[in-house]
């Protein structure tokens, strides 16, 4: 007897990441339309940067210090002994899209631009993370960056654009959290003070916040751990943190960014705990949260700020710049669905080349269309149909095709139009694809 091969087994998506497909998909066309279309009027280009970069870039461009280089890369093996002589040569997939932004801002010349230079990007992102709602591991971002101006404006435009785009989008109960982090120089001074007051608390601290205690303080600020929020909820730090630690110029600006809020009519609540996960940030730094039951713990859809160092931290002009990034897939979790578009025609048919073509004249007048693929009998085909949810059914068989004439079904009522195929064209033309 001959043996039946072993079935094989299914092979899985990895875990964290997501197959995406209708009917979800809509909801995705329709958000980065919505951004490109926003995008586009503000002024901003699209650029679309390597999904992979140089480990470096990250390490430099993100920190060293922070979890997204100690403990999220995805760092992919060495191909050459080259790569594997240093971390300069390997490649990582990119965690955030401000580095390579940056890089490609550098390497393409864009600093000999008219400013402000805006780009916006929109793409996958890759962390390794302990996968859970709203945390994946291969996760979406839309994000935007201006370069090229320090003042308060170019900060209040971001925020306003982002408020905008959500306020389209039909978003509600967002709060904006902002914070003024000052300088480099500012926050050293800031680190110190805040180690002397948590000094007692060390061993009450979670592990990794004993480390980041030592390697970058500012980051115990951030650490989602309940038990060292709840440290950081005494009177003393909380008055130490409502102090402004920044030079007199930082906060100039920042006042300044917040009266054009209030001009806007932008709410914004000051969260002197906000540092958010990169070193590359300087003065502003804002985080766009929604109180929808819909998000639980994950519940911050949008986070940026200034990064005035980076450009030049990355080998590049000394250039202000401020930017922001979305995450796709938790702000879509606040969208309802949306319907698929029904199908105006479905053509059944024994003449398939003629069929086509007949669906391309229809699709020249915006319609959309289907030709059935099979050989069956025009019964069945029409069940066909009225199953796909087509709103008409064409009747386009070879009788009909010789005789250059056409039989149109409206299935949800019967209702049929029997006559040649050009009249009925021509009384297509200027029909809107609703009134059908
Ligand atoms: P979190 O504090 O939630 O880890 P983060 O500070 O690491 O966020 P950013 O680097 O600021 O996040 O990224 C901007 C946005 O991208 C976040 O506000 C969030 O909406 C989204 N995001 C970040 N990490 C993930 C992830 N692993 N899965 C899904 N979305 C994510
Ligand atoms: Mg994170």
């Amino acid at each position: 007897m001959k043996k039946s091969p072993a079935k094989k087994q299914a092979l899985q998506r990895p875990k964290g990441t997501q197959d995406l497909y209708t009917p979800e998909i809509s909801r995705w066309h329709h958000l980065e339309k919505t951004c490109q279309r926003i995008f586009t009027q503000y002024g901003y280009s699209e650029i679309r940067p390597p999904v992979f970069e140089s480990t470096a870039l990250f390490m430099r461009g993100v920190g060293e210090t922070t979890d997204i280089v100690n403990k999220e890369m995805y760092t992919l093996a060495s191909k050459t002994a080259e790569e594997s002589d240093s971390n300069i040569n390997t490649l990582t997939l990119r965690p955030e899209g401000t580095a390579g932004v940056v890089r490609a801002y550098i390497e393409n010349g864009m600093s000999r631009w008219q400013k402000p230079v805006k780009l916006y990007y929109m793409g996958p992102m890759f962390r390794y993370e302990r996968p859970q709602a709203g945390r994946q591991r291969q996760f979406h971002q839309i994000g935007i960056e201006s370069f090229g101006i320090d003042s308060p404006a170019a900060d209040a435009e971001v925020i306003f654009m982002a408020m905008q785009l959500f306020k389209h989008l039909g978003l509600r109960d967002l709060t904006l959290q902002i914070n003024n982090i000052g300088t480099p120089a500012c926050r050293e001074q800031f680190k110190v003070t805040l180690k002397a007051k948590l000094a007692n608390q060390l061993p009450q601290l979670c592990n990794d916040c004993k480390t980041r205690y030592e390697t970058n303080p500012l980051r115990l600020l951030d650490c989602k751990m309940p038990s060292c929020q709840a440290l950081l909820q005494t009177p003393e730090i909380q008055n130490f943190l409502a102090q402004d630690f920044t030079a007199e110029v930082e906060q100039k600006a920042f006042n300044q960014l917040l009266s054009l809020l209030d001009e806007l009519e932008i709410a914004y609540y000051r969260n002197p705990t906000l540092v958010r996960g990169l070193d590359y940030y300087t003065r502003t730094v804002f985080e766009i949260t929604s109180s929808s039951d819909a998000l639980g713990a994950q519940n911050t859809i949008c986070g940026g700020g200034r990064y005035n160092p980076l450009v030049e931290t990355l080998g590049g002009p000394e250039t202000p710049g401020i930017g922001w990034a979305l995450g796709v897939e938790r702000l879509l979790r606040l969208l309802p669905e949306i319907p698929l578009p029904p199908l105006d025609f479905y053509i059944a048919t024994d003449c398939h080349a003629r069929a086509f073509q007949l669906a391309e004249r229809l699709y020249h007048q915006g319609f959309s269309a289907e030709v059935d693929l099979t050989e069956k009998p025009a019964g069945k085909q029409l069940e066909k149909a009225s199953k796909r949810g087509a709103k008409q059914a064409i009747l386009y068989f070879q009788d009909a095709v010789q005789a250059r004439k056409i039989v149109c079904k409206t299935l949800s009522t019967g209702e049929q139009f029997s006559g040649s195929l050009d009249g009925f064209l021509e009384a297509l033309q200027g029909t809107s694809v609703k009134s059908l």
